[in-house]
């Protein structure tokens, strides 16, 4: 653990003191992720190439002897309380960041796994709403602690998929598995490529030394993301649906090869044909990018970033002026080998691959050059692949 971990930790289980006068039973943390490619094809049986992040959401818990859970978030200082039959969504909107925990007891319970009434005290520092998926590390976070609560041993690629069932079907968030799976399963110093289809990954080390994960917040809220992810993921599937009248069998984009794309986009809509071609070539970017960095091509690495970018840019129309300010000034740095927006888009944050002796001029002209672009200050974290969730004690 960090020392910032360390500190969050003690401040943590302060609390939990003041409030429930014992020591916590349990202790968890789950990470928030960086996507360094493989952008909006999760949904698509795709492959992905996240990280987890050093930042994450801890909590402390102790069971209780009925089917209670009082919960306590202490970056809103606020609390909550639901009971573990019948969960509801919370009706006060200031306890909306309860809805996590309440998704996850409503998903155990529908999948017939155990649950205890639970004290718990929760505290983050994955930026909230920033793209860097706080609401993964919430679930993921939450599951542990009620399955450390009953007793109970999940798999983490189950845990994922509840943690997913969770956010769609209780928080109503219509998410793909990429999320929830790289906090639950993470590893320090490496990416997982994970194919989405398969629910299978390969842990691949990062460059120990020389380059560092840089993620720019450009500090603009998403907007439109809920309705336009909609929105892509059934072009998405319109896509498949003509292509499958001259390619046989295929069941989502991920099937099709670059080389059939070429043979039959004309059948498709302008739209959609750009849609489509965004997940298809970057399927191969995603594969080609982890070929670079087993080979120690970090170059190589870098160019597919920006190529991702421009593909998100110009045929999936996910970013908006001021990921493009970001990038580009990230771009203008000597040492950086790539940037790239990262999540959902339209807005949120940007992650670069940097030379570590350019972490310091990227610190220092990135934002003004932001500035000076668009009028918003950035907020830029350095970070290193994590491990994923964790039971602390
Ligand atoms: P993102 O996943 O990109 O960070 P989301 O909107 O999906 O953004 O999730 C953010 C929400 O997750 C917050 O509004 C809050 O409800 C919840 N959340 C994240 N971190 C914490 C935390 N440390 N404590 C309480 N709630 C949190
Ligand atoms: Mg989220």
């Amino acid at each position: 653990m960090t020392t910032a971990n360390c500190s969050r930790l003690e401040e943590l289980t302060a609390k939990y003191r003041e409030l429930h006068g014992t020591e916590p039973e349990i202790l968890v943390r789950a990470p928030g992720r960086v996507n360094l490619i493989g952008e909006h094809v999760d949904y698509n049986d795709g492959f992905v190439f996240p990280a987890a992040i050093d930042r994450d959401v801890m909590i402390a818990a102790g069971r209780r002897t009925d089917r209670q859970v009082k919960l306590h978030a202490m970056n809103f200082n606020q609390s909550s309380t639901f009971t573990l039959d019948g969960v509801q969504p919370a009706t006060d909107g200031r306890e909306r960041w309860s809805n996590y925990l309440r998704a996850m007891a409503w998903v155990f319970h529908d999948e017939g796994l155990g649950t205890a009434g639970i004290n718990a005290v929760l505290l983050g520092d994955v930026p909230l709403g920033a793209g860097l998926s706080s609401s993964a590390a919430m679930l993921v976070a939450s599951g542990n602690t009620f399955a450390a609560a009953a007793g109970l041993e999940i798999d983490p690629v189950r845990m994922a998929l509840l943690a997913q069932r969770g956010e769609r079907e209780f928080v109503g968030v219509n998410v793909g598995i990429m999320d929830m799976y790289i906090s639950a399963l993470g590893q320090k110093d490496h990416a997982l490529l994970i194919d989405t289809r398969s629910l299978t990954f390969e842990a691949v080390p990062l460059p120990e030394t020389g380059v560092s994960i840089v993620i720019a917040d450009t500090n603009k809220k998403r907007g439109l993301v809920d309705s336009e992810y909609n929105t892509r993921r059934a072009e998405c599937e319109h896509a498949v649906e003509l292509l499958r009248e001259h390619i046989p069998g295929i069941k989502a984009l991920r099937d099709v090869t670059p080389a059939q794309f070429e043979q039959y986009a004309s059948v498709l809509p302008e739209v959609t044909r750009k849609r489509a071609r965004h997940v298809i070539t970057e399927d191969e970017r995603t594969l080609e990018s982890v070929a670079a960095l087993k080979s120690g091509d970090i170059a190589r690495f870098g160019e597919l970033m920006n190529g991702s970018h421009e593909s998100l840019r110009i045929d999936y129309e996910v970013s908006c002026k001021e990921l493009d300010a970001m990038v580009e000034a990230a771009r203008s740095i000597e040492g950086v080998y790539g940037a790239r927006m990262t999540g959902a888009g339209f807005g949120g944050c940007t992650v670069s691959l940097v030379a570590d002796t350019a972490v310091e001029r990227f610190l220092d002209e990135v934002p003004a050059l932001y500035k000076k672009a668009t009028g918003l200050t950035s907020t830029i974290y350095v970070t290193t692949a994590a491990q994923g969730a964790q039971v602390l004690n």
